[in-house]
């Protein structure tokens, strides 16, 4: 009860930190995770100073350590992707360092068996499971779009043209409007749609990558599932959506090391990261005031965040010492939010 009332203050907003493995072959790895607790506590040391006085200990609603399999972490967040059928606009972000499993998370390592999936293979399959169970009672139909935004533009995912066609966003207040409305849309109805679906996605996300930096960690990639049920007894009509966002990279640049197309890229997803920020803080802490429109990404997003929308954080940590910048950063700005 504690807990609700707690959500509650927060605007529905959640943060889960998930500390990924040591990789086979990192050699002898020396963590910075100190204290994984039941309750989301979370203890890092700093490597540069041993001993008490280089501990910091951090809170969230939950926090997995390097052990947590993908069936555990669906798990807990089964209740808020079903939400979606009784009409709530949710958002599920992964935000972290490149390396730091965001994408594991999301969608699975590469080519992934069933036991490996990620988070949304799962919750469309579980999605139009449900829908199907209900069958008799409400008349689901389920939608899929995907999207990328790269340097502050949105690109279709499943586009069978691969066009790169720049799409714009409609800010819409209405909860069954569509934010890029020209996006393909795909229904799914099996869990053969769904693998097909996530395959072009990320076949067309990888296209812009070159050999040297790989396009995917430095572009936001959202999945958005939109869901229309009909109660078959009343007529009415309820509208829910789900945001699967993939973020880009969170790492700082040194810009006297980077020039031209590469700072810019990081000047814009510097820019969209802390107005997600900003938008969050600004729920979390009810100000009267919640700047959407500094980005594309809070744009998308607007009538998802906020409201009776659910927001759920994961903060991917990769455990080595020589990321501990990077952590605490990534640690703080999720603090800021929780
Ligand atoms: P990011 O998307 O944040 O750049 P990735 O998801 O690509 O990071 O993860 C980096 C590497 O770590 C990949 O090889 C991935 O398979 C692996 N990895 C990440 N999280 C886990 C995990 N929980 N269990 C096993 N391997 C993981
Ligand atoms: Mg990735």
């Amino acid at each position: 009860k504690l807990f609700n009332e707690l959500q509650e203050l927060k605007g529905n907003i959640r943060v889960f930190c998930r500390v990924r493995p040591f990789l086979p072959g990192q050699g002898a790895p020396n963590t910075v995770v100190e204290y994984v607790g039941e309750d989301g506590e979370l203890v890092v040391t700093n490597p540069t100073r041993p001993g008490k006085d280089g501990l910091r200990q951090f809170k969230f609603n939950k926090v997995y350590s390097p052990t947590a399999t993908q069936a555990e972490v669906f798990s807990d967040i089964r209740p808020l992707v079903r939400s979606v059928l009784d009409g709530y606009n949710v958002c599920i972000f992964a935000y972290g360092q490149t390396g730091s499993g965001k994408t594991y998370t999301m969608s699975g390592p590469d080519g992934s068996s069933e036991e490996d999936w990620g988070v949304n293979y799962r919750a469309l399959n579980d999605l139009f499971k449900i829908s199907q169970s209900r069958k008799g009672n409400i008349s689901y139909e389920v939608g899929v779009q995907m999207v990328e935004i790269y340097n502050e533009q949105v690109l279709d995912l499943l586009s069978d043209d691969n066009s790169q066609k720049k799409l714009g966003i409609l800010s819409t207040t209405q909860q069954n409007g569509l934010a890029v409305p020209d996006a393909s849309m795909y229904p799914v109805t099996s869990t053969s749609d769904v693998i097909t679906l996530m395959d072009i996605g990320l076949q067309n996300r990888a296209v812009g990558s070159t050999a040297l930096n790989e396009r995917s960690s430095r572009s936001h990639s959202i999945v958005t599932v939109h869901v229309r049920g009909k109660d078959l007894k009343t007529g009415s009509v309820l509208y829910g959506n789900l945001h699967l966002v993939d973020l880009a990279g969170s790492e700082r640049v040194d810009r006297s090391e980077v020039t031209g197309d590469r700072l810019r890229e990081a000047q814009h997803i510097n820019k969209s990261l802390s107005s997600l920020g900003d938008v969050i803080f600004s729920l979390a802490s009810k100000s009267s005031h919640v700047p959407y429109r500094n980005s594309k990404l809070t744009q998308l997003l607007q009538t998802s965040l906020g409201g009776r929308a659910k927001t759920l954080m994961f903060v991917q940590l990769n455990p080595d010492a020589t990321s501990y910048s990077e952590s605490m950063s990534t640690l703080k700005f999720a603090e800021r939010v929780s």
